[in-house]
């Protein structure tokens, strides 16, 4: 055998055991934006068209446009209002921790007072994935492990994961839970590796913690690519993306998709013909030498 086929990758997974059914792609509201309703409502439906049941918010989502900290969520809100069926059709993750100024503070008051204003924003009674946006190197695990069971003690969250925290840090956290951790946001794409070689990926396989990939195309990178090694992964790329008719962006997702810890990709795009891309996903079987020429495009080396 000189080549070998990856194992094609499932329209849908169980997000954790115990938990929803979420698609094997995730659509995120970072640059959500100052939009109207229409034009937000637009963006869902496309994701929802697209087969993605899985969605990401934060609460400081719209800190960097006028309308500020928690536009975001709220935008969301007026969404759910306009159209109360939507909530249900999907599993929604939403984050906080961070705080403009400080930079960050998970500590029990904080954490309890964040998901309460998440919750009002979104016009919601539930979110079914929170996630600490940041690790606050000032709260003891101890304390953020008791904030986090509260709130799904409480049932205003089904369940809680991190995001951007270093693997010492997971597992200090989990180690001081008495509920699972069920997942992990780091930046994953092959013009991020970190996850891939800090232990992350392999951390989150050994526990059965869900992974979610943040800015999978590298923020619009990897679309659009300046530098010589952005050329070169964009080039592998496309050579994969032209064998199975899906654009350089959907190559990328399955890409990130296809490691066995299945990293969710959180597709950033706002614009709805791009969103519907996702749909091609499953079209795309990697084969492991494909797999390794992008990795090595992006490492700038070939592995020994
Ligand atoms: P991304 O998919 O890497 O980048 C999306 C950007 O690329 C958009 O501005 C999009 O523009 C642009 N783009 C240009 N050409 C594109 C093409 N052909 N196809 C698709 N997009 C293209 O993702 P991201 O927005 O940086 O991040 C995705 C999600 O990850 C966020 O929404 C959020 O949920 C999550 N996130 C989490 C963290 C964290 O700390 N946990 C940090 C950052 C992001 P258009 O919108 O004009 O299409």
């Amino acid at each position: 055998m000189t080549d070998q086929s990856l194992p094609p990758l499932p329209k849908t997974r169980i997000l954790y055991a115990g938990g929803p059914e979420v698609s094997s792609v995730a659509w995120g509201m970072w640059r959500f934006g100052d939009v109207d309703l229409k034009t937000a409502r637009a963006r869902v439906d496309a994701a929802f068209e697209a087969g993605i049941t899985f969605f990401d918010t934060a609460d400081i989502y719209g800190c960097d446009m006028p309308a500020g900290f928690g536009h975001s969520e709220a935008l969301l809100g007026e969404v759910f209002a306009d159209a109360p069926e939507l909530r249900g059709q999907m599993v929604l993750a939403s984050k906080g921790g961070i705080v403009l100024g400080t930079p960050y503070n998970s500590s029990r008051e904080y954490i309890a007072a964040a998901i309460d204003a998440s919750l009002v924003r979104l016009g919601v009674d539930h979110i079914d994935l929170w996630q600490v946006h940041r690790p606050d190197i000032l709260t003891h695990p101890a304390e953020l492990a008791d904030a986090l069971q509260t709130a799904v003690g409480s049932g205003k969250v089904g369940a809680v994961g991190v995001s951007n925290f270093t693997s010492a840090q997971i597992d200090a956290l989990r180690s001081a839970m008495d509920i699972p951790l069920v997942s992990t946001q780091p930046e994953f794409s092959p013009l991020h590796l970190g996850p891939l070689q800090n232990g992350e990926f392999d951390q989150a396989m050994q526990h059965s913690m869900a992974v979610m990939a943040w800015s999978p195309l590298g923020g619009g990178r990897i679309a659009a690519p300046k530098t010589d090694r952005e050329k070169a992964v964009a080039s592998v790329l496309d050579s994969v993306a032209e064998g199975f008719g899906v654009s350089r962006a959907t190559a990328t997702f399955s890409w990130i998709a296809a490691h066995p810890a299945r990293p969710i990709p959180i597709i950033g795009s706002q614009t709805p013909a791009r969103i519907a891309e996702a749909a091609d996903i499953y079209k795309v079987t990697w084969t492991r030498k494909a797999w390794y020429d992008v990795l090595q495009a992006a490492m700038g080396e070939n592995l020994p």
